[in-house]
């Protein structure tokens, strides 16, 4: 070989204490990933056992090979915590109790006692089952991202495999007691998997977690943060472009009187009936349809394949239900109206900001003939 068995663990060992560091580094400026912490402590005790088990192969013995063995167990029972964590998001808690409480309990006596070749047996196999639980649990999320998390899976997956190999081996050769390192053709198949494993494992990983805070950042500027429903952007980032067609309606939302209610109640009681109307609008929500706050009290709903008499319907019964709400304050209860208009696009297309317009100078006329009402814009084929 290139390199002897030692530079290389020692070459893991440091390689592995930078993967630890950057997962550290990573989590410290986004907390709420909190599955990079766990993964920076399963490394951590992995490059502990490295070290351990460098100090094992100079001078073998029960105290540093229990604890060589308890390391790596130890260490994959936590990265398999890790892996649950980030796939669900709950705790890795039980997973890594279980999987480090079978594992060293069948692991640690024989060792302990002086049989280290079954020791070594018991620990690479139960070292290959974690991380076949851990590939598997990036399998079983592979949905989110399928390439880069079919990546993992198939990485931690050799790993395992390497380990599980090294096990055959020791049982083949068949010795309860060795007395030294294992020292074969599979150990260093396995070094070299892990070598490679590693670097793409810390990769793939901390790309999917890259793309997992620009989701998150690309749903929050989309998104309206007091209601929750889409904001302008978003509306117009699904609907701006394509042209509107004769079974496709837009629906505009005004509050009635908002700025006396801001005005007698108070800011928060404003915001309060904001996220109720936002309520009816979601309750009234088809699959199909959108619901976006366009701006202060006005809101807007874009409904497709529908026709007049649905479109009516639907924006009659939100008048009406959120009519009838009623909204606690500090002082008192209230209630609040809202008027609406909508248009249709037209057979050869209308652009969504000509519709959009329609809607708007409907919402004004039913403002102008009294408020909290519902009216189609005159020009039903406004081109
Ligand atoms: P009209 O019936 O004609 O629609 O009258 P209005 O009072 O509802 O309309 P106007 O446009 O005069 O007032 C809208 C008010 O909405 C003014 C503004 O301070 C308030 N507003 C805008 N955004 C928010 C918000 O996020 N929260 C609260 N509480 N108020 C808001
Ligand atoms: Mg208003
Ligand atoms: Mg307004």
């Amino acid at each position: 070989m290139l390199l002897d068995y030692n530079s290389m663990l020692l070459a893991v060992g440091f390689s592995a204490a930078c993967l630890s560091m950057t997962l550290f580094g990573t989590w410290l400026t986004a907390r709420s990933d909190r599955f990079l912490l766990t993964w920076a402590i399963s490394v951590l005790l992995i490059v502990g056992e490295v070290f351990v088990y460098d100090a094992y192969i100079e001078s073998p013995g029960p105290v540093l090979g229990v604890l060589t063995l308890a390391l790596l167990l130890l260490g994959f029972s936590v990265m398999l915590g890790a892996a649950h964590q980030f796939r669900t998001g709950r705790s890795p808690l039980p997973r890594v109790v279980v999987g480090a409480g079978i594992s060293l309990a069948l692991a640690l006596p024989p060792m302990a006692l002086g049989y280290d070749g079954l020791g070594f047996m018991l620990e690479n196999f139960l070292a290959g089952l974690l991380l076949f639980a851990t590939a598997h649990e990036y399998w079983r999320g592979r949905e989110e991202a399928p390439a880069p998390l079919q990546g993992v899976a198939l990485l931690y997956s050799l790993t395992a495999a390497s380990f599980v190999l090294c096990a055959a081996v020791l049982t083949w050769d068949g010795r309860l007691v060795l007395g030294h390192a294992p020292s074969n053709w599979a150990e260093d198949l396995s070094l070299i998997i892990v070598i490679a494993s590693m670097t793409g494992i810390g990769g793939l990983s901390l790309a999917l977690n890259q793309g997992r805070l620009a989701q998150h950042h690309r749903r929050n500027a989309l998104t309206d943060p007091l209601t929750g429903l889409l904001n302008r952007r978003a509306l117009f980032d699904l609907h701006g472009e394509a042209p509107v067609g004769a079974f496709m309606a837009v629906v505009v939302f005004d509050l009635d009187g908002f700025k006396a209610i801001n005005d007698e109640f108070g800011h928060a009681a404003g915001d309060a009936v904001l996220k109720v109307f936002a309520e009816e609008l979601a309750a009234n929500l088809q699959p199909t349809d959108a619901a976006a706050r366009l701006g202060g009290e006005e809101f807007a709903l874009v409904l497709k394949r529908t026709l007049p008499e649905k479109v009516e319907f639907a924006a009659e019964r939100i008048r009406a239900s959120f009519a009838a709400r009623r909204i606690e304050t500090e002082t008192r209860p209230l209630s609040c109206t809202v008027s609406a208009g909508y248009a249709f696009g037209s057979q050869d297309g209308t652009s969504f900001d000509k519709v959009l317009s329609a809607a708007d100078k409907a919402l004004y006329a039913a403002k102008r003939s009294g408020r909290n009402r519902v009216l189609a814009a005159t020009l039903r084929r406004a081109s």
